[in-house]
């Protein structure tokens, strides 16, 4: 149990998409982006969002703030239904959750001046006059490492780790509580990188900082987060402290995703390598929908989907073979 309050929750989320097809229509077939996913973020806490490309983790990232509409389910931030706001009302609730995205460079206005730019969110959330918000935005640089003097510059005159600070800036310009930090390192170098990841948590200490941490990068992950959530095409295959997925994975693809990782540590056991590549998410395979790339799929697993269940201590897996030894442990003991 974490004895932290609840700030984001959420239920049951979907969102299937038509992509275009030719001549300009849309297909009659949906992308499964995400397919019924909960997620319970606590104050103060480090959420990572795992899985290849496609999973579905932007997307679910961005359900969380209402970036993206869904189809079905419910988000509830600190008690709210954010689904249930009226425009105005969602408005107005967004300053306390702030999206830091991965391409920093393409999210700043080319022609607006840095200065202006973190200026922007206060601007639009009516905070303060002038004056005050002139001092906000230098006080906002020094607390990214910036100098306040960077205002008066553009974008382009800066390195991509600054561009990122600069991101950073805008996002708690309004003192959100809750961050997506979508790859927020994944297009810098690794030295750039660790200074981001952590100015995220200087910043996360300082501020009370709930963070949502999208990444396919599971070597950062284990240093920046408190628990993990895995996703395989659209839905959540198994979640739990970051320490005890690291030490003993339990899932098939997690075990996978982590033996690609490439820094094995010394005397760990060779583990499941990943073949293959997700199959689309237009139309996900029945059953376990990780049962083509699973080297201990039986014939149960092409069949019945896995549901996610409690697998003790803070753990959930989608897995039959994992339910199966749970039960097995259980009637032993
Ligand atoms: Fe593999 Fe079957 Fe578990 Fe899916 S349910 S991960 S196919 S063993």
């Amino acid at each position: 149990m974490n004895p932290r309050p609840v700030l984001v929750e959420a239920r049951g989320l979907v969102k299937h998409f038509r992509p275009l097809g030719g001549w300009g229509r849309f297909r009659r077939d949906c992308v499964r982006a995400v397919d019924g996913v909960d997620l319970t973020i606590h104050e103060r806490e480090t959420l990572a969002l795992v899985g290849e490309s496609g999973s579905g983790k932007t997307t679910a990232g961005r359900l969380l703030i209402r970036l993206v509409e869904p189809d079905a389910g419910e988000v509830r931030f600190d008690g709210v239904n954010l689904l249930q706001l009226r425009p105005r009302e969602l408005r107005r609730m967004r300053r306390h959750f702030q999206m830091v995205f991965q391409d920093p460079y393409s999210s700043l206005n080319p022609r607006m001046r840095v200065g202006a730019a973190i200026e922007e969110p206060l601007v639009v959330h009516r905070l303060g006059d002038r004056s005050w918000r002139r001092r906000r935005v230098a006080e906002l640089l020094e607390q990214v490492g910036l100098a306040p003097a960077d205002a008066r510059k553009y974008p382009h005159e800066f390195s991509g780790g600054q561009r990122q600070r600069i991101g950073i800036a805008r996002a708690i310009a309004c003192s959100p509580r809750f961050l997506v930090a979508d790859e927020p390192v994944s297009s810098l170098d690794p030295p750039i990188q660790a200074q981001i990841v952590n100015l995220l948590a200087e910043l996360q200490e300082k501020l009370g900082l709930a963070y949502l941490f999208i990444a396919h990068d599971l070597r950062l992950v284990r240093h920046v987060s408190d628990r993990v959530a895995v996703m395989y095409l659209g839905r959540i295959v198994e979640e739990g402290p970051t320490g005890a997925i690291f030490r003993e994975p339990l899932h098939p693809y997690t075990r996978a995703l982590l033996a690609a990782t490439p820094v094995p540590q010394p005397g760990q056991r060779e583990r499941a390598r990943l073949r293959g590549d997700p199959p689309s998410p237009v139309a996900p395979p029945p059953g376990c929908r990780f049962h083509p790339r699973c080297p201990l799929a039986e014939p149960v697993c092409a069949e019945v989907e896995p549901a996610l269940l409690d697998a003790g201590e803070g753990r959930r897996v989608a897995c039959h073979l994992v339910h199966r030894s749970a039960e097995a442990a259980g009637a032993s003991g």
